[in-house]
């Protein structure tokens, strides 16, 4: 049997139980096999067995009280999955459908992602199955600070980063560092990415996955006689990475009609009026649907059975920005027959397999979420880099290391797809890009 089906088969016995991690094990194995027949010291050396098991999980219990003295339990994760070119480095998501083969996936797909950027991290994620929606700042803070009470013993600015995620923003890392500075006695600005402005958190940092996407769209357009300005672009979600996406590309030109949320997507014909969005998800914290009865003409449409109506408005371009599967085989579908020419996964997997397939057969230019999303773990190794220097860049500085970061990122995945005759396959770019730089720094440094 070829070695990457291998892999994947004894994988697939192993953990039979993570659907999520299986599948970007497949996603990333599958666009291989030219490589692995190029060197066979990768075989030799069992570098898919050993980049395919994390370098270590802990998973954990917090305990916490909510404001009526009730006591709460949730699970804890945080998995460090592979340590060879820098700290490992990962966000940490705040949500129900946390579970170990989620966080596998998240944590995997970063070793990736962490390459691609050119700067010195691993790859790592964390998380738990809480709640954030309807808690109180109090009962938020209560349960950061358990988290941390557990978390601070496996994390450190030379060890392991984490950043935030869906549902932990700048207010939760907030509550986490303060804990884990009160733990240590010791000010470790380094040890979380994505702090406040006020202590040690850098410029632009908020903006970066969103207007990385966008720099490495403009990018992928450029190479294939594209542009930006002037085309129809649906965005899911309106979380940070939704909301700065949205403005980088009404910056460029853009026409973004529609974006969404966990309960529906709006549709505005005249263009998202972002301030609106911003008061609502960024002030409010309220539901998107509050959108449409705001600003009259746009029309807001519920999910029904977990399908998202989002998918089926015409536009050019879509860059799914929410949460990982949120565009299936039919949903690509949909997309390509109201006339999609390039998607963006600002998102982490957010395409199924068979979506990605699809969009490919049919020529639909795809920036893959390894890539494409990369601005927001670049901008915080950037982040790490002022906090170690003790001095901060303005956000102009920050920005244009960013862009600059995400062209190289996009030449990277276009070079290693050249350099194996994938045309405009993007998604195998970028796997092979990353996977060559991690798989070298494995080999140099021996068997561990
Ligand atoms: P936020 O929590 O800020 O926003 C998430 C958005 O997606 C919200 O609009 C949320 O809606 C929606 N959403 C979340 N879960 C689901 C779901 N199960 N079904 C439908 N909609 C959902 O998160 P981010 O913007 O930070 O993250 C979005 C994606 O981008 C994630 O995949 C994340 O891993 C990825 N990413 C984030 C980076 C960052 O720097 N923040 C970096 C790289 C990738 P609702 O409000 O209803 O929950």
């Amino acid at each position: 049997m070829e070695y990457t089906n291998e892999v994947l088969e004894s994988l697939k016995k192993k953990n039979s139980n993570e659907p999520e991690f299986l599948q970007a094990a497949n996603e990333v194995l599958s666009t291989l096999k030219p490589v692995i027949d190029r060197h066979p010291e990768y075989k030799e050396n069992a570098l898919l067995e050993r980049m395919t098991e994390p370098e270590r999980l802990v998973s954990f219990r917090v305990s916490w009280m909510d404001d009526n003295r009730k006591v709460h339990v949730n699970r804890g994760y945080r998995v460090q999955f592979n340590g060879a070119i820098g700290p490992y480095k990962g966000g940490l998501r705040f949500h129900p459908s946390v579970n170990q083969s989620i966080i596998k996936f998240l944590g995997f797909e970063q070793v990736f992602k962490n390459a691609l950027t050119g700067l010195p991290i691993g790859g790592a994620k964390g998380g738990s199955d809480f709640d954030p929606k309807g808690k109180s700042d109090a009962e938020i803070m209560r349960f950061c600070q358990s988290f941390m009470n557990e978390l601070y013993r496996h994390i450190g600015q030379d060890v392991d980063v984490p950043a935030g995620d869906i549902g932990v923003g700048a207010r939760e890392i907030g509550y986490l560092f303060g804990q884990y500075r009160k733990i240590r006695n010791a000010y470790e600005a380094g040890v979380l990415t994505g702090k406040g402005l006020e202590y040690g958190g850098s410029l632009a940092r908020k903006e970066a996955t969103g207007y990385g996407l966008l720099y490495f769209m403009r990018e992928m357009l450029k190479a294939n006689n594209m542009d930006i300005s002037g085309k129809t672009v649906l965005i899911s979600g309106s979380g940070n990475v939704a909301i700065y996406a949205c403005e980088k590309a009404q910056q460029y030109g853009a026409k973004v009609v529609a974006m969404s949320d966990s309960n529906g997507c709006i549709y505005d014909a005249n263009g998202i009026k972002l301030d609106v969005i911003k008061q609502i998800k960024e002030v409010e914290r309220g539901r998107i649907k509050e959108y449409a009865e705001r600003v009259s003409g746009a029309v807001y449409t519920e999910n029904v059975n977990g399908s998202h109506p989002i998918w089926n408005i015409k536009a050019d371009i879509a860059l799914p920005c929410a949460t990982q599967n949120e565009i299936n085989l039919e949903e690509a579908k949909l997309l390509v027959s109201n006339g999609v020419k390039a998607v963006g996964e600002g998102a982490n997997m957010p395409t199924t397999v068979e979506a990605i397939n699809y969009f490919l057969e049919k020529g639909v230019l795809l920036a893959p979420a390894k890539a494409a999303n990369a601005g927001g773990v670049a901008t915080s190794a950037l982040e790490m880099s002022q906090n170690s220097m003790r001095y901060s860049w303005t956000f102009e500085e920050v920005d244009e290391k960013l862009d600059k970061i995400m062209t190289n990122i996009f030449d990277a995945c276009q070079k290693a797809a050249k350099e194996y005759n994938l045309g405009t396959n993007y998604v195998a770019g970028a796997n092979i890009a990353a996977f060559d730089k991690v798989s070298k720094a494995m080999l140099a440094q021996g068997l561990i």
